[in-house]
């Protein structure tokens, strides 16, 4: 999606007044306990990111490479030790239909895995080519776009080597409502999970299919769970997708144009070959459907594992049963203290029609996490059908106990600002720029972590370009990131979300 908020937000940035409870003393940073990290092959990097080679992008590439790799910085450590060995281990390169940037001779990094690729339109529609080094062509016959040219520049796409991944398909200003069923990955999560765009509505279906034909059965049905805002029906859209058998990995994107970092969402894959993975393992590891996305590098942890008769699987995995088999799911968590695990089901709907109005995701069991944020498992015994899928889903509280006295307003209040930030600038704009400090933003050489205040956006040291970047500390990010229901804060946050596991019939 193109940055139409950010600007907006800088031209408004007001200058801060005093109090933004910068007396405070720090929030506890504890260093927890892991799941599962890179040394098992769980990388963790950003989908989707832009350089100055977008029209609307303000990065160099070395300037992106060095936001990319901010959260390794000593100085960065030391304030936010959450971190130590949760740096982003790869990066795609995104740009409006471009992949200018993987020729430019700063395309190098000695530790992030630097994936080519651009952010493609197909008539309004976008979705990132990763692994793309070449154009593709949109409209094969000259005669107007249509399905059919979506459908044939997929499999370009995969011919080339690359994957195909649906953008931020709910978003009413880059709606995604074209039928294809060969995509890799659909990224459920694109900023934070509050600032996501209005969601497409019943006027965009009836615009769409007077300029376009048909909007997909997924589109359709995504549009009805209207009150959830565009990260919550992107959810839906991929449940409609499972219901009708098309499986593809969950991704996440920061979609960074300028401001704050990349990596946030983040998405883990798991990637054979580990820490000595390159950008084909990374992207073959998507293809495998192994992903999850988080909150951050190092928000909350997801491992969902699944036994039948047949075998053992995972997060993205099919896996074969016997009608009414009974599995065994095995969920690991860590990183989110006092969140919640929820675990989700859904099954097969047997038309495109019947999925109007379909019940889809339901969740069938939760489970509360430990306050202190340490590895957990959870066991159950389910009885499934082939047809079925299964994944899961982390929330966190919006607001942490220990700051809810003396933060809990003011960060539920974020929270509304972000989620009204598309309609109502005003708000969203007033509190950013009470949260940074305007100076640096003009000239990030003024930067100096140890002004760094823990409920204050937290500029970069290597951003050497206006207008500079910011960190975004975790309170405030809980508040980026809020569940919404009409605008109105849920209380828990979009922690985690794991690629679905799909029961297939056994063979024979
Ligand atoms: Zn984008």
């Amino acid at each position: 999606m193109r940055s139409d908020y950010l600007p907006v937000l800088l031209l408004f940035g007001c200058p801060a007044p005093a109090d933004s409870g910068t007396d405070s003393a720090p929030p506890e940073q504890p260093v927890y306990e892991d799941v599962l990290s890179a040394a098992d092959g769980w990388l963790v990097g950003d989908l989707h990111a832009h350089t100055s080679y977008s029209s609307d992008g303000f990065d160099a590439v070395a300037s992106q490479i060095a936001m990319a790799s901010a959260l390794e910085d000593p100085a960065f450590l030391e304030a936010h030790p959450a971190y130590q060995g949760h740096g982003l281990d790869f990066l795609a390169f995104t740009d409006h239909s471009s992949v200018e940037a993987a020729f430019d001779p700063d395309f190098v990094s000695d530790r992030l895995v630097l994936i080519p690729g651009a952010e493609w339109n197909f008539s309004i529609a976008e979705a990132n080519l990763h692994g793309l080094e070449q154009s593709v062509s949109v409209d094969l016959e000259g005669d107007g776009f249509d399905a059919d040219d979506l459908r044939a520049a997929v499999e370009t796409v995969h011919c080339l080597g690359a994957n195909f991944s649906i953008n931020h398909p709910m978003a009413a200003n880059y709606p995604f409502a074209w039928d294809v069923r060969s995509h890799d990955s659909l990224e459920i999560w694109n900023a934070g999970w509050a600032l996501s765009v209005p969601p497409a509505d019943q006027a965009l279906i009836v615009e769409w299919e007077a300029a376009r034909g048909p909007v997909s059965p997924f589109f359709r049905r995504a549009v009805q769970a209207h009150s959830l805002h565009a990260g919550g029906e992107a959810l839906v859209l991929y449940e409609a997708m499972l219901a009708r058998g098309v499986h593809v990995a969950v991704v996440g994107g920061s979609d960074r144009h300028i401001l704050f970092l990349p990596g946030f969402p983040a998405t883990r894959v798991l990637v054979e070959g580990g820490a000595a993975a390159d950008r084909e393992a990374v992207l073959a590891g998507i293809r495998s459907r192994r992903t999850f996305v988080s909150r951050g590098p190092a928000g909350p942890q997801l491992l969902l594992e699944v036994e039948s008769a047949a075998g053992e699987g995972m997060m993205g995995d099919q896996l074969s049963v016997a009608a009414g088999e009974t599995v065994t799911v095995r969920i690991g968590t860590a990183r989110a203290p006092s969140g919640q695990l929820r675990l989700i089901h859904g099954v097969a709907v047997a038309s495109d029609e019947e999925l109007e109005g379909a019940a889809l995701g339901q969740q069938i069991a939760s489970w509360d996490l430990a306050a202190d944020g340490g590895a957990e498992r959870f066991e159950l015994e389910l009885a499934v059908q082939s047809g079925d899928w299964l994944y899961p889903v982390i929330v966190e509280p919006t607001v942490p106990a220990e700051l809810e006295a003396e933060h809990g307003a003011a960060l539920l209040d974020l929270a509304r600002a972000a989620a009204a930030a598309t309609t109502d600038f005003t708000a969203i704009s007033k509190i950013a720029g009470s949260l940074m400090d305007t100076e640096v933003l003009a000239d990030p050489s003024e930067c100096d972590p140890a002004d760094w205040e823990p409920m204050m956006l937290q500029c970069i040291p290597a951003d050497t370009q206006p207008p500079g970047s910011f960190f975004v500390p975790d309170p405030l990010q809980r508040a980026f990131n809020a569940m919404t229901v009409d605008g109105e804060p849920t209380g828990w946050t979009m922690g985690a979300i794991g690629s679905a596991v799909m029961f297939v019939p056994a063979a024979g």
